[in-house]
């Protein structure tokens, strides 16, 4: 069982099952939603996807007819999207996880409208918490 929560903690949710076909989606769409480079997002069963509080606090954009994105009306968090046309799915969001998984993300995919500066360098410094630089901004 899996767990997570929005940014201010309004809505929690379980999810009962994996998670399945997690990608990295650097499409236009899930930049602008999420405001990063790109969202993860894999599959769950709606059937075993519980919203434990906060039901009414999540809202919709309808972004085509049936294709909706939800997330959280106080702090905006992305939940989970659905569709009409595969209604025993959820796509969830996976920023919102509270506990580890042992799913892992199998792909990039939309890299042809990724942005510019947006080049999965893994040669740049890591650091755990902000760069050195950030200090008091
Ligand atoms: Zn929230
Ligand atoms: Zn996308």
């Amino acid at each position: 069982m899996y767990q997570g929560s929005c940014l201010c903690g309004d809505v929690t949710i379980e999810i009962n099952g994996g998670i399945e076909s997690i990608i990295h989606c650097h499409c236009s769409k899930c930049r602008k939603s999420s405001g990063t480079a790109y969202a993860t997002n894999g599959f769950v069963a709606r059937a075993g996807f519980i919203i434990k509080t906060g039901q009414e606090k999540i809202g919709y954009y309808e972004m085509a007819p049936g294709k909706k994105r939800h997330f959280c009306k106080v702090c905006a968090s992305p939940i989970f999207s659905s569709n009409d046309a595969s209604p025993e799915l959820l796509r969830l969001r996976l920023g919102i996880l509270d506990t580890d998984i042992v799913e892992r993300p199998m792909s990039h995919n939309f890299m042809s409208s990724r942005a510019s500066w947006d080049d999965l360098d893994a040669e740049l410094p890591q650091y755990d918490g902000h760069e050195p630089s950030r200090a008091g901004r």
